[in-house]
């Protein structure tokens, strides 16, 4: 048995505890944290679950707390609401498929992936598996509307394609190598189709012209009549895909 030479003496937590906390007039989800190291209440903006944390060190009451969250609401109120909302695959959420609203509708008890059914998509399986079967389903999709496009538009000029693939790029929505490798963003299969085609236009042209010359822009007219409010579609609504999942 081992001896004890001092008394136990209760150790002082210097644990950081967290929990949910409501404050009148807040729609955001508010965390506090007690921070056994914290010396004074802060609070800061926390993008990635859409809300806000209060860090206060132990001991302090909670209708304290909820004071100084209050006084700070002008503070608080802006930086909230352009936090761009994140709009996970989950049962009941909408997301654009080929430029169009669906529903994911979860029917657990169907020996489906996902099928696109009457402006939803159907999930089978359990739910934990959902955004994964929603995401490759995306993604397949993607490569396979994508692929028969790049073709097809390469045949118009003629020009070869290599290969085709689809990846998660954040910086462009798709990029030609000089041998005819092309590649796209996945969440293109979210845009309507008028806007897939001007980026598929985009990147088969550069099999001719490796630049964005006069002479790029006019062959990229030619394959497609939608150029300009493509290009505005991307810009006004095309980073709202990245949201998504
Ligand atoms: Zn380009």
């Amino acid at each position: 048995m081992p001896l004890r030479l001092r008394p136990r003496r209760s150790a002082p937590k210097r644990r950081v505890e967290t929990r949910a906390l409501s404050v009148e007039g807040l729609e955001a989800p508010l965390e506090l944290r007690i921070n056994p190291r914290a010396t004074r209440l802060s609070l800061k903006i926390d993008p990635a679950h859409g809300g806000a944390r209060v860090v206060v060190p132990p001991g302090v009451a909670e209708k304290h707390v909820r004071d100084f969250v209050l006084r700070h609401m002008g503070w608080l109120a802006p930086r909230l609401t352009a936090i761009p909302v994140r709009r996970p695959f989950e049962d009941g959420a909408a997301v654009p498929f080929r430029g169009q609203p669906h529903l994911i509708r979860h029917e657990p008890g169907r020996r489906i992936a996902v099928r696109p059914e009457d402006g939803a998509l159907c999930v089978g399986g359990e739910a934990a598996h959902l955004p994964r079967r929603v995401t490759d389903f995306l993604k397949r999709e993607a490569k396979r509307e994508l692929t028969a496009r790049s073709h097809a538009m390469a045949a118009r000029l003629p020009v070869t394609i290599r290969a085709v693939t689809v990846r998660d790029t954040r910086s462009r929505w798709g990029s030609c190598s000089a041998d005819g490798r092309l590649s796209y963003c996945w969440r293109l299969i979210m845009a309507p189709d008028w806007v897939i085609d001007y980026v598929v236009a985009h990147e088969v042209a550069h099999r001719i012209e490796m630049n964005h010359g006069p002479r790029f822009w006019a062959l990229v007219e030619s394959l497609d009549p939608n150029v300009a409010a493509a290009r505005a579609w991307l810009k006004e609504e095309g980073g709202r895909l990245h949201l998504y999942g």
